[in-house]
């Protein structure tokens, strides 16, 4: 039997993409495997997004030279933000020994160079969107619980700093049958969960309501998700700040499935730095946000992005975000310190002027004032119980996650894999709390 071995890095895109290269490969008789050496086939899932993440794939693709030396037979193909939608020849100069180079969520290169090399032939019947969970089972020890379903492709916003516009093209929006069929297929493999994924999920539909004003926007298309039988939560990200309307919240006020969560990157809490990366709101347009997210969903973990270290950024102007979020006190901070990315605006015009040394001591001190505001809040949970849909055991311990995606472990000789257990809060920290299961909680109809 013939091998894959599949490696992602990078955003949870990346990993449904990976999914339907599975997908397709499985079709071509392909099993996977979790050791590159056993591989006929390897595929590598790459992310440009800041330098650290391109050398490491760029790392991870020349670490498999002596082993296509060894077996030149070996398929090696490349995926990705590192390759892009229009790759560049350099790639191949680069990297000799890669056999194909695949645009981000594009499998087709790969299948028609193995329909062409080895004769093989994905049978009719076949669709191009599906994703294959079995990489994934072989990590997780079972089928996941939880899916990444793309809706939005590519994105058109170009902020200054930032890479993605670049490598996976305009913004593109599936249309909604198809996605409705994908989440019934994931279901139907034992899926529970689904987050529906867009650089800037919140304008699902604008491109397709160019041509047929009556298509349907994000509120309309949750809906319609929420009909899937035997689905039990939703999520969707990343919102920005411009485009989350009421109509949005109200479904996830609403909806029963629709989970308390919202992911809505403010980058930075100073107007300037907005402006200079052409974020497109300015402090008190996020705060009203906020404000109007806490009184329409009042559970809601609401989940932010800040770069630190923008260029120019000077110290008042980091003052100024390390006090919004003092009050906002939102539940999770993605930090990540600036990296100039080829082509961008910020790239080409904005000289990289904060030192490393000092981005890192303002990502320090956001990082400390988060495990502050979060250890408080979740300190709050101590005793209570929680619901958690319960993902796999990691180190031993059960994990699942509350519909407002708290962190929860518990021991318990039981397989809790996939199911909804209620469990009472015996310890709190600022990443995750420990419980102990009290019941099984019946899943919605
Ligand atoms: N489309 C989403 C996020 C995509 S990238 C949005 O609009 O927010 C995920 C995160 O990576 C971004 O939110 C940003 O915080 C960070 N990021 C993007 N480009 C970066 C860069 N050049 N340097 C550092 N961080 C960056």
């Amino acid at each position: 039997m013939k091998k894959y071995y599949m490696w992602v890095i990078g955003c949870q895109m990346n990993l449904a993409d990976a999914n339907k290269v599975a997908a397709r490969l499985e079709a071509l008789g392909y099993v996977p495997t979790d050791s590159e050496r056993d591989a006929d086939v390897i595929v590598l899932n790459t992310c440009v997004v800041r330098q650290s993440a391109e050398d490491k794939a760029a790392g991870r693709i020349s670490s498999l030279k002596s082993l296509k030396k060894q077996n030149p037979d070996l398929v090696i193909a490349v995926m990705g933000c590192l390759v892009g939608n229009k790759p560049s020849p350099k790639l191949r100069e680069r990297f000799p020994h890669v056999d194909v180079f695949m645009p981000p969520a594009n499998p087709e290169p790969l299948v028609e160079f193995l329909e062409s090399r080895f004769h093989e032939r994905v049978p009719e019947g076949v669709s191009p969107w599906e994703q294959s969970l079995k990489f994934q089972s072989l990590e997780e020890g079972g089928v996941p619980v939880s899916a990444y379903v793309p809706i939005v492709y590519g994105c058109s916003h170009a902020c200054t700093y930032c890479i993605i516009p670049y490598r996976r093209g305009p913004e593109r929006s599936r249309p909604a049958d198809e996605i409705v069929r994908e989440v019934e297929d994931l279901v139907a493999q034992g899926v529970r969960e689904v987050t529906l994924l867009g650089q800037i999920v919140d304008r699902y539909g604008v491109d397709l309501r160019r041509e047929d004003p009556s298509a349907p926007d994000l509120a309309d298309l949750l809906r319609m998700v929420h009909d899937v039988k035997g689905l039990w939560r939703i999520r969707f990200l990343t919102s920005h700040p411009s485009y989350l309307d009421d109509r949005i919240l109200e479904v996830v006020a609403g909806l029963p499935k629709v989970c308390e969560h919202i992911e809505v990157p403010v980058q930075s809490g100073d107007d300037v730095v907005l402006q200079n990366m052409k974020r497109g709101y300015t402090v008190d347009d996020y705060r009203r946000i906020v404000e109007k997210i806490r009184m329409m969903v009042p559970e809601a973990s609401i989940v932010t992005d800040i770069i630190v270290g923008f260029p120019g950024e000077t110290e008042e102007q980091f003052r100024h975000t390390y006090e919004l979020m003092e009050e906002l006190r939102l539940d999770v901070m993605h930090l990540a310190r600036y990296s100039p990315r080829p082509g961008t605006v910020a790239a080409r015009r904005m000289p990289d002027d904060v030192p490393e040394e000092e981005k890192w001591r303002r990502f320090r001190l956001l990082e400390d004032l988060q495990a502050r505001i979060s250890a408080e809040k979740n300190a709050g949970y101590l005793g209570k119980e929680l619901v958690i849909l319960v993902e796999r055991k990691q180190k031993g311990r059960w994990m699942g996650r509350t519909r407002n995606y708290k962190l929860v472990f518990f021991s318990d000789d039981g397989n809790w894999r996939g199911k909804l257990a209620r469990v009472k809060i015996t310890w709190t920290g600022p990443w995750s709390m420990i419980g102990k299961v009290v019941g099984e909680v019946s899943p919605p109809a």
